[in-house]
């Protein structure tokens, strides 16, 4: 099916804002791009590529609403068990839909939280499945890990703070053995062989060097070189994490992942929020991309990226929404006016502009998910486009404003008009187009009410056990 779009203005990655234009796409393809003659008539919309999210997890609902608000990483991430398992598929088609409304076009999906309830290749066909239904390209990350459950170092000493009660939970929650090394990766080549398609990318997933033992990650880094897979990791997320770091790895983290051949251009690290210069440099180097995720960092209290000193080294640096974006939605255009205002430099210094923020959504965050875009709106690239309601977005019209500076004043998910990927249109106008988004939500919140009862009692101990990691960690490294 041909279909052409005309629109006021094009955006993309050329750096170069184009005017009036008509763009024809067959299928999943753009066949061409031009302008339009003068006293053509057109759509008064911006059209530029579907976004990329580089770091998410796929996560059913908002955190907050488990009393995650304001929780540092080390106590937040054991609060997540407060979430009983659901339908796999309403888990993950709420979070797609929510992500093409938030103008995402590929998203990773960091598949930490299983939902057990059969095994574990048939849960990935049916996370595999929403994604299609959605219409969301998706990388999925299988989770590899196999050290510290509770805390970066010896479980003992947390489980000997806690009373009988609280300990007999934690460690029924938190301390069974983990999968042999061996058998994680086999799991990884089955979900390969079971969903890898064009529209998913299988990639590994060691969720960080404080959870994987040297052999985990070191079998990694040969099974990444020698089938060409990537890999998707946390690194230096929190000060407690570079601490760990500091002290396992005195000769440097970035320079230990490079020596074991974890680090290369098919790695992607989440974070990196308590990099050195030295890592950077080093990551750089590499050809490795970074996502940063503004929002997360904040809701998580785990700090601001240094995203001016990682694009001054020549990272490439993407964008993750890490399912805590600013309002807790899934808004990748109001996350690129985030990363901007807190990362451009101050008065008139100029560190990071618009156009290193629309690289890292438009071309380096889909070269992490392996997705096709390249950021560019020109023949031949996949018509994977968002279609924005520009007289919207300029609804004073004044005088005429570039539409990049109203883009990253006030764009929004409000904003979007249609999303288009791999040719077709996955949400119009506010609504998601493959799946009934409302209807999930809401039969997925029954759900998780439903299997609420059944996290009582570890409700009942959570506060104990927050206590004692808190100690843990401020006794470590001043007050969290
Ligand atoms: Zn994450």
């Amino acid at each position: 099916m041909t279909r052409i779009l005309t629109a006021a203005a094009i955006i993309d990655a050329s750096g170069q804002s184009r005017g009036p234009s008509a763009i024809t796409f067959e299928g999943d393809r753009i066949t061409s791009v031009a302008a339009l003659p003068a006293g053509a008539s057109f759509d008064d919309v911006l059209v530029m590529p579907a976004l990329a999210n580089a770091h998410d997890h796929g996560r059913q609902v908002r955190t907050s609403s488990i009393g995650g608000f304001g929780k540092p990483l080390e106590i937040w991430l054991h609060r997540l068990q407060l979430f009983g398992p659901v339908d796999p598929y309403l888990a993950a088609a709420a979070p797609f839909g929510r992500a093409v409304l938030g103008g995402q076009g590929a998203s990773m999906v960091h598949y930490t939280r299983a939902q057990g309830l059969t095994d574990y290749v048939s849960e990935a066909k049916v996370v595999a499945r929403a994604a299609k239904d959605v219409g969301l390209r998706i990388a999925f990350g299988i989770a590899l890990r196999d050290t510290n459950p509770l805390v970066y170092g010896d479980s003992q000493p947390i489980l000997a703070g806690l009373s009988d009660a609280a300990r007999a939970e934690v460690e029924g929650r938190f301390l069974s053995p983990p999968m042999s090394v061996k058998d994680q990766l086999a799991r990884v080549d089955a979900v390969a062989e079971a969903i890898a398609s064009p529209m998913v990318d299988v990639q590994y997933g060691p969720n960080g060097v404080q959870w994987s033992t040297p052999a985990l990650l070191e079998a990694i880094a040969e099974a990444s070189a020698a089938t060409g897979r990537r890999v998707h990791m946390h690194l230096l997320e929190t000060k407690y994490q570079r601490a760990y770091a500091d002290q396992h790895f005195p000769q440097g983290i970035a320079r230990h992942l490079k020596d074991i051949g974890l680090l290369s251009t098919r790695l992607t690290l989440a974070h990196c929020t308590w990099a050195t210069p030295e890592d950077l440099a080093i990551i750089a180097e590499s050809g490795a991309t970074i996502s940063v995720n503004t929002s997360s960092n904040l809701a998580l209290r785990s700090g601001l990226a240094p995203v001016a000193a990682m694009l001054k080294a020549g990272c490439k640096v993407g964008i993750g929404i890490d399912g805590q974006a600013f309002d807790e939605d899934d808004d990748l255009l109001r996350e690129m006016r985030l990363v901007w205002s807190l990362h451009a430099g101050w008065g008139f210094d100029a560190e990071v502009s618009t156009a290193d923020v629309m690289r890292a959504v438009f071309v380096n965050g889909h070269r992490s998910v392996n997705s096709p875009v390249t950021g560019l709106i020109e023949a031949g690239a996949p018509a994977d486009l968002l279609v924005i309601d520009r007289a919207a977005l300029d609804d004073d019209a004044l005088m005429p404003v570039d539409p990049v500076d109203l883009l990253f004043a006030r764009g929004a998910a409000r904003h979007l008009k249609e999303s288009i990927v791999a040719g077709r249109t996955v949400a119009l106008v506010g609504k998601v187009s493959g799946v009934d988004l409302d209807a999930i939500h809401r039969e997925l919140r029954a759900q998780l009410r439903a299997g609420m009862a059944d996290r009582e009692s570890f409700r009942c101990v959570l506060p104990e056990l927050e206590t004692v990691i808190c100690q843990h960690f401020s006794d470590r490294l001043g007050c969290c």
